[in-house]
């Protein structure tokens, strides 16, 4: 018998199914979202993998489980598609530690430097950057600057330090953003761990500290840490990154053992999606994210130069 929990699960999930049908939607799920939005997915992935499969996905409307850059990059990568966020006020903390006004100052300050904006980062101060990257291709996107020896990182300075420990020849200029998701992690937590889970792997996203990473076996986004567990042969994992990455290794690696190191791995933006909020997003046609034109333009120039 299902609990009366589960039951308005099934109940939501029916009313999403119809919905879906209807609207000829897909729904993208970040892969920090509650487990029951990510059962309900399309497609899942990483920020920019869900944008780039909403290019080739046959829909009129996209659903984009996440956050407010996440629907952002959809929209500015697909014009032609209604974009939705469950939920308005899904934002990311590290992307907002960052303001067009502060970049400009900071870029009239080094000339010679070029932007590098990791996406989580607003469509607004994508468009005043040369280059977006990503996690997984933050490196190679600095080592391709031939013409630059100086790097204005933007907004994650762990990630801009992780990237300088990996290109030494440029100097990285930070911004000194990060995500209060993962900073909270201390270097005691993660070798009490491996303490606790002898022989495990750690695997580590790059928006954690130096400290940290200098611990892991294996330093990536999300989607390089699912290839990493997938061929490896170690069958327990340290994950230290949002736990809700865990779900997702735990499903397709059922053969497996995955451990969070810290209770603070929660990003509190990415649990707001609730099927509920799916839902109502569906019925209600909301909330609609466009990006203004001028902007979305000048943004998708630096995506695009990222692509290529
Ligand atoms: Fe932003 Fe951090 Fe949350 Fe990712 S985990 S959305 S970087 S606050």
């Amino acid at each position: 018998m299902h609990s009366p929990g589960e039951d308005l699960h099934e109940d939501y999930i029916e009313k999403i199914k119809r919905l879906k049908a209807q609207r000829n939607a897909v729904i993208l799920v970040h892969n920090y979202q509650l487990p029951e939005v990510q059962d309900i997915a399309d497609i899942m992935g990483d920020s920019l993998d869900l944008s780039r499969a909403a290019i080739e996905a046959d829909c009129s409307v996209v659903v984009f489980c996440g956050v407010q850059f996440m629907a952002e990059i959809a929209s500015i990568l697909n014009p032609g598609k209604i974009v939705l966020l469950p939920v308005e006020e899904a934002g990311c903390r590290a992307a907002d530690m960052i303001t067009v006004e502060r970049l400009k100052a900071m870029k009239a300050q080094f000339p010679d430097a070029a932007v590098v904006c990791y996406v989580n980062s607003s469509a607004a101060i994508k468009a005043e950057s040369d280059i977006c990257c990503t996690s997984r291709n933050a490196i190679e996107v600095v080592r391709s600057l031939k013409d630059y020896e100086r790097v204005i990182f933007i907004p994650d300075g762990n990630l801009a330090r992780w990237v300088q420990s990996r290109v030494p020849d440029k100097e990285m200029i930070p911004w000194e953003g990060f995500c209060p998701t993962h900073v909270m992690v201390s270097k005691e937590e993660i070798l009490c761990s491996k303490q606790q889970h002898q022989g495990a792997e750690f695997i580590a996203h790059p928006e954690c500290e130096l400290d940290i990473l200098a611990l892991a076996d294996c330093v990536g986004g999300t989607g390089e840490m699912l290839d990493y567990v997938r061929n490896s042969p170690c069958r327990k994992f340290i994950v230290g990154t949002e736990m809700g990455l865990t779900h997702r290794l735990k499903k397709e690696n059922p053969d497996k053992s995955f451990y969070s190191p810290s209770k603070s791995f929660v990003c509190p933006d990415m649990k707001l999606t609730t099927l509920e909020k799916v839902a109502h997003a569906l019925e209600t046609m909301t909330y609609r994210i466009e990006v203004p034109e001028n902007i979305r333009q000048r943004a998708k120039v630096s995506l695009d130069r990222m692509l290529r």
